[in-house]
């Protein structure tokens, strides 16, 4: 049976993974390592017992207790699961080898355990980019140093993977990712700045966690997705195009140097991406609604306005100077996306925040181009996370 772990189980990616071990026999089909999770401990229990996990780990120690009693009221069924909690378990359970592990827990918080897993060179599933945005040139080493097998599990990074099968990376010209445009794609520019959270929630085509819906409404997402290109792909910047597709079918393109657009469509839902993930190299069928071109009858494309979306000029300002400049733009991105979702901040003052903590950094030369360690990815961040909300007292 093959041993598979899920960081970031009961988000919505490690929700849509469940579903689909769930439906293949769960632990009649795996052998469950170890889940993890945050403060959603009674449904992390659940999902423990459910799948007959070895381990469950919430990432938060204040929970353990309630992890804990939640375990408990499943009786002997719970007996044999090992529960703990904080950074370090976290850690721990990534320790643990297995097969196929899934990492997506949200934030720089996913980067420590993933590279743990790489170790063990099982396969490693990447939902979480801010791997690759805080660190992606020593994450990719580090995969490749201990023979780990990284696949894409972002929807665009999975299209460009399997659009790639069989081809020549040398071969491409350009890298198509395709944007929705988020849930305020047609609201005039000058309202932007009146948006709430609860404006941005309701994403056009997705099914997506909180955090991410509000960064695609403001493109940082996009922005993060760009940096996961280039360090996936290990393509040139300027090789990389976002372009506004709002049906979401075509989950992005691959053009190629004898003029060849090879484009992966699908429905936009993640268990696509998980599966190919899950399964691969095989296809095997999956629970994913199916497309009908006839009733879609159109699809639409056009130029994202940078003047809208200015996180996707800072995106390559961030990949012009490399080094610890991912996990910085990363950190002052959470800080800013905190204070948007606190009300302390507007829709329209992340971007200037982001670029504010980043200049700042940059002034006083705290920010290194050079070829970087964990630790100095880990220092940047908090340098600019303690930058950013000194910054952002400004704009509230
Ligand atoms: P989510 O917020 O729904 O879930 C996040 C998971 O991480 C939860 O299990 C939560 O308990 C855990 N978590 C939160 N803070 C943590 C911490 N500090 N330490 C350890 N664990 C913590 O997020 P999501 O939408 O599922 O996204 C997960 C990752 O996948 C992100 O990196 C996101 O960018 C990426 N992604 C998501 C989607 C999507 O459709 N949701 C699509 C592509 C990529
Ligand atoms: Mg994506």
């Amino acid at each position: 049976m093959r041993k598979i772990s899920i960081f970031g189980a009961t988000g919505s990616i490690g929700e849509s993974a469940f579903d689909l071990i769930s439906r293949q026999g769960g632990p009649l089909a795996y052998e469950t390592v170890a889940l993890t999770g945050g403060y959603n401990v009674a449904r992390l229990a659940q999902m423990a017992v459910e799948l007959r996990a070895k381990c469950v780990v919430t990432a938060f120690d204040a929970c353990l207790p309630e992890l804990r009693g939640a375990l408990n009221s499943y009786g002997a069924r719970a007996q044999s699961i090992k529960a703990s909690a904080g950074a370090q378990a976290l850690i721990e359970a990534a320790d643990q080898p297995c097969d196929w592990a899934l990492s997506a827990i949200i934030g720089a918080a996913g980067l420590a355990p993933g590279f743990h897993v790489l170790r063990h060179g099982g396969t490693l599933a990447l939902a979480n980019k801010e791997s690759l945005v805080t660190a992606g040139p020593i994450f990719m080493a580090e995969s490749a140093k201990y023979g780990a097998t990284l696949l894409p599990v972002d929807s665009e990074h999975s299209a460009i993977f399997q659009t790639l099968v069989g081809e020549d990376i040398a071969t491409v010209e350009r890298i198509i990712l395709t944007a929705s445009g988020g849930a305020l794609r047609d609201w005039p520019y000058e309202r932007l700045k009146t948006a709430t959270l609860a404006d941005t929630q309701a994403h056009p085509n997705w099914s997506m966690g909180q955090r991410i819906n509000v960064d695609s409404a403001s493109m940082f997402n996009k922005a993060m997705e760009i940096i996961e290109t280039k360090e996936f792909f290990k393509v040139k910047p300027a090789q990389i195009e976002v372009i506004l597709h709002p049906e979401s079918i075509i989950h992005s393109m691959v053009a190629y140097q004898d003029g060849a657009v090879m484009a992966h469509l699908g429905a936009p839902d993640m268990r696509h991406a998980i599966g190919y993930a899950l399964h691969y190299p095989m296809r095997e069928k999956l629970p994913v609604p199916r497309l009908d071109f006839v009733a879609l009858s159109q699809l639409n494309f056009k130029a994202p306005d940078l003047t809208r979306y200015p996180a996707l000029r800072l995106a390559h300002e961030v990949m012009h100077q490399s080094g610890t400049f991912g996990a910085a733009f990363n950190a002052a991105k959470d800080v800013a996306l905190d204070g948007f979702i606190a009300g302390q901040l507007g829709f329209m003052d992340m971007a200037p925040l982001v670029e504010e903590t980043l200049s700042t950094l940059m002034r006083s030369n705290s920010l290194k181009n050079a070829p970087l360690s964990l630790d100095d990815v880990v220092q940047s961040d908090h340098l600019a996370k303690t930058t950013a909300r000194v910054l952002a007292q400004k704009f509230s």
